[in-house]
């Protein structure tokens, strides 16, 4: 055989006859790996920019993206390119989505070909081309029969009232402008239950009536089933897929390709989905804008709240970024005319606001004279929470710390329960008797004794989610206890499970962390209590107070849905905080500027653009030193206006053994950022070079905290 073989003329597309075409591909490419944004290689025919393709790369095949393609005259001289191993039939990605890409790879300092590949589903690389052309050619699960075509509106909206016909009457404007018109990013600030979600429902049948898709983000999705389920109700499941990490590789791929072929409709998805092929995008609807969750904590770590708006801008569609308690961001873009604020300030049929109380820890009895540590509920709001049970009422208790007890001590030598990988304490879980570090994951059985002094009696400090719901059990006898958190919920259904119990009545108390703050519409809770909502007040993070303030009126929302009486109790040492005192009217405007205020003096976002540069290494001063080297870098760029910040611990400063630090880039203004930016990621790389100690590094770019 290999004789025959050799004696063929040798086949190449370099005749004159069949040009070669010379391909400019997005392949996954860490950009520390100091390739350039796209690799080249040859095939017979052109190919579509988009074009999904698999290529050589090392010994492996790859999927890619086909950025540019060029006829070229074969060059003897030059080395041959490696050829296209196969082209996906799929059609190609449209120039939004590249340009899309392009801006987020240039925005956040990544590669290209990183950032390309990371937006697409996993599945992809396996699926042979077969199995793509079959599903392809069927229609996403669950479609309806061809012959019955479903209405787009499968159930009757209720009429709005009057804000919420003036909130969509903004978006039916921008929906017709001319292309190319401007279309101001949209905030919509409504109060929980003013009727937001309903004024998506009908922004959205607008858009598909116009024969476009849209595209809603939700912060976390197995969090909110009920926005899946409102959409379905609305305009029929097989109108609808979803994008989350929760979806199997082949559900995920299944849905990416409804979406990229445009049998998808509404595509509702978690960050990720900001990044989906839509090639008749139309609207784009962002739910609970100032979540954190829309902040990618790995990866890019891009903003896709941030991309949602640009993506709407590149596109010329309409966003709307709807929230009771905006991200000061885009609260500022509002106050600064750059963004349309659409207010709902009241509640749907004039259901009463929750009564907010603040309870003050320091004028209560203690225990048992000073010193002692205080009750973890004080007995007003204990009698609250009973009454509420008598009257057949529900009460959600919030605690932001799982577990039994944050840390374990023994009273005779002061040891304390240090975990041996990490600056940070390990909890004790009661359940299962376990000390675990939350951090590294580390977990060993509770020593019988004080590993120091073989002291028997070492004690739970402080109190958790699992304590906190043995002790309303002990209090309340009557009363049925539910606790959700990352612990009880890690079973498959176990969440919605328990959500399940809160919904039909069969527990008068749920306790958990801020999983059970958001969205939920709970019928019978009438009463909410934020339990120790001051440590966030005391958090080095200067958005913690903008965390704080939205996470306790988010969770206020959950009082009194279904009618008046709801009551919000926060137990707090500060009751004169100007952040409870806004709390208590209710006044998220008055907060806002006054955290505005605050911002700019200090410097920080909006007011300031900051990226941080984070490094782990082995030994402690590894990380440091590599960024010691990349802030003087940086320095030496000689940039105006621009402050390189000596490198810092990060707030836990050791976690399993490695040491992570960071830096802080900031500038006054985001384009000046961006230019710095550039010129400083090839000294970053070459820094990281000769800093072997570094295991890892990234540039996060607005990041979430300092
Ligand atoms: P939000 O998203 O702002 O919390 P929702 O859209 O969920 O508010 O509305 C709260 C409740 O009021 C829901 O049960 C919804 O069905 C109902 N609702 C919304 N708009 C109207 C309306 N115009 N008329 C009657 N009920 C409405
Ligand atoms: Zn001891
Ligand atoms: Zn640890």
């Amino acid at each position: 055989m290999e004789n025959s073989q050799s004696n063929q003329p040798l086949v190449t597309y370099s005749s004159s006859s069949a040009p070669v075409w010379q391909l400019r591909v997005a392949v996954a490419t860490p950009q520390h790996a100091g390739l350039a944004g796209a690799l080249d290689y040859q095939h017979h025919e052109a190919l579509a920019p988009g074009q999904l393709l698999r290529v050589p790369l090392g010994r492996r095949e790859v999927l890619g993206v086909v950025w540019a393609c060029d006829a070229r005259e074969p060059d003897p001289e030059a080395p041959a390119l490696k050829p296209v191993s196969t082209v996906l039939p799929l059609p190609p990605l449209d120039a939004g989505w590249r340009a899309l890409i392009e801006f987020g790879a240039g925005y956040y300092q990544r590669g290209l070909g990183e950032f390309a590949l990371a937006a697409l589903p996993i599945g992809l690389q396996q699926a042979t081309p077969e199995q793509l052309q079959r599903r392809l050619a069927r229609p996403p699960a669950k479609r309806r029969s061809a012959a019955a075509p479903a209405p787009i509106a499968a159930v009757a909206p209720p009429p709005l009232n009057a804000a919420q016909q003036q909130a969509l009457a903004a978006v039916a404007a921008q929906l017709d402008l001319p292309q190319g018109a401007p279309r101001p990013p949209m905030l919509l600030w409504g109060v929980t239950g003013s009727g937001k979600t309903e004024v998506y429902l009908h922004a959205a049948e607008l858009a598909l009536a116009r024969g476009a898709q849209v595209l809603v983000l939700v912060p976390e999705i197995n969090l909110t089933p009920q926005l899946e389920a409102r959409f379905a109700a609305r305009f029929g499941a097989e109108q609808i897929v979803t994008l989350h990490s929760g979806l199997s590789p082949a559900q995920r791929l299944r849905h990416w390709i409804a979406a990229h072929s445009g049998q998808a409709r509404l595509v509702l998805g978690t960050r990720l989905a900001v990044l989906a092929s839509l090639p008749r995008l139309g609207l784009v609807l962002v739910d609970e804008e100032h979540d954190a969750s829309f902040k990618a904590q790995d990866g890019a770590r891009q903003s896709a709240r941030d991309l949602a708006v640009l993506r709407a801008a590149q596109a010329g569609v309409p966003v709307l970024l709807g929230s009771a308690t905006p991200s000061l961001e885009s609260w500022h873009n509002a106050n600064a005319g750059r963004y349309l604020r659409l207010a709902m300030p009241e509640r749907i049929n004039d259901a009463p606001m929750p009564r907010i109380r603040l309870l003050d820890l320091a004028q209560l009895p203690r225990k048992s004279g000073p010193g002692a540590p205080q009750p973890p509920i004080a007995q007003p709001l204990l009698d609250a929470i009973e009454q509420r049970r008598l009257r057949g009422e529900q009460s959600l208790l919030l605690l932001n710390r799982r577990g039994y007890a944050p840390v374990l001590h023994c009273g005779a030598c002061a040891w304390k329960s240090g975990c041996p990988n990490c600056s940070a304490w390990r909890v004790f879980h009661k359940s299962d008797r376990t000390l675990r570090c939350h951090h590294c994951g580390l977990s060993e059985p509770v020593p019988r004794r004080c590993p120091d002094c073989g002291n028997a009696d070492i004690a739970p400090v402080g109190r958790g989610t699992e304590r906190l719901a043995e002790q309303i059990a002990d209090w309340l006898p009557e009363a049925r206890v539910l606790r959700l958190d990352a612990d009880t919920t890690k079973a498959v259904g176990s969440l919605e499970a328990g959500l399940a119990q809160v919904h039909d009545g069969s527990i008068d108390v749920l306790v958990g962390t801020q999983m059970i703050a958001k969205g939920h519409d709970f019928r019978r809770v009438s009463l909410v209590a934020a339990l120790n909502p001051d440590t966030m007040l005391y958090s080095s993070d200067f958005r913690a107070p903008e965390r704080l303030f939205a996470l306790l009126l988010q969770a206020a929302g959950r009082a009194g849905r279904a009618g008046g009486g709801g009551e919000v109790w926060i137990q707090t040492d500060q009751p004169r905080h100007p952040l409870f005192q806004a709390l208590l009217r209710q006044d998220y405007a008055g907060f806002a500027a006054q955290q505005l205020e605050e911002r700019e003096m200090a410097g920080l976002p909006p007011y300031a653009s900051l990226a941080l540069l984070r490094a782990d290494s082995r030994d402690e001063a590894g990380g440091r030193d590599f960024l010691a080297a990349c802030a003087a870098a940086g320095e030496a760029l000689g940039l105006d206006g621009l402050s390189w910040y000596p490198p810092v611990p990060h707030p836990i400063a050791k976690v399993a053994n490695q040491w992570r630090w960071q830096m802080l880039v900031e500038s006054a203004q985001r384009a000046a950022l961006q230019r710095a930016l550039r010129a400083w990621m090839p000294e970053v790389l070459r820094l990281a070079r000769q800093h072997r100690q570094v295991l890892r590094w990234a540039v996060d770019v607005d990041p979430a905290g300092i």
